[in-house]
């Protein structure tokens, strides 16, 4: 039964076997050492996170290439779907190219609003979890990884756009070693004055309802 191929729109059963033919969007540093591969796999009808876990010894994919997966378990993950690769699970590469629902995007639009806990920011190291207290609710006391990610919304668009690490300071032209000294009310008042009501290009990808940008341009010769 788990060799029937699945579609990703398709997966909502906690704990169900399954076979999906899908292509890597994209890959993420491992948030922990039991980790062997983590990140972003899709297929025509949807996107979809997925964990390789270290002790499986699972053959390594590659960034845009597409795979047959066989008998991956369906999970959750903090409320959200993801498909975990484990050592029942079976990865073939195969030699044509599956389309992907969404992949890189260009949005164009002028920025709105900046949305609250944005700025210097703690990460749980293992999970990746923005941390309150320097607590993180599943791995308790943890030693804080810092970053910086500023959430805005758009005129143009419905969604919750997203910048992170490297990309949010070059976006703030602000070091993160500088925002870290920064009080608080002043790095949200740098990161406002920067960007609302400053048309941009924004090229990046879909993820759970958010837009996390990948790259971006400032579009010279708005009107006030
Ligand atoms: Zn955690």
């Amino acid at each position: 039964m788990a060799d029937d191929v699945r579609n990703i729109s398709d997966l909502n059963k906690k704990g169900e076997w399954v076979s999906l033919e899908i292509k890597v969007l994209k890959l993420w540093e491992p948030t922990s050492d039991s980790i062997s591969q983590s990140g972003v796999v899709a297929d025509d009808t949807g996107e979809i996170k997925f964990v390789s876990w270290k002790k499986s010894k699972l053959l390594e994919v590659e960034e845009g290439r597409s795979y047959l997966i066989n008998s991956a378990i369906v999970d959750t993950w903090n409320g959200n779907k993801q498909i975990n690769f484990n050592a029942r699970t079976k990865i073939t590469p195969i030699g044509k190219n599956v389309k992907s629902s969404s992949g890189s995007w260009d949005i164009e639009g002028t920025i709105k609003n900046i949305i609250p806990k944005s700025g210097y920011i703690h990460r749980c190291p293992e999970c990746n979890r923005v941390l309150v207290n320097d607590h993180c609710p599943v791995h308790v006391d943890v030693k804080p990884k810092e970053d910086i990610r500023v959430k805005w919304s758009m005129d143009s668009d419905s969604r919750i756009f997203i910048a992170n690490g490297k990309i949010a300071e070059k976006l703030l032209g602000i070091k993160i070693e500088n925002a870290k000294k920064m009080e608080e009310e002043d790095l949200n008042c740098l990161i406002q004055v920067k960007l609302i009501s400053k048309k941009y290009s924004f090229k990046g990808r879909e993820f759970e309802n958010n837009f996390i940008i990948e790259d971006f341009e400032q579009v010279e010769g708005q009107d006030d």
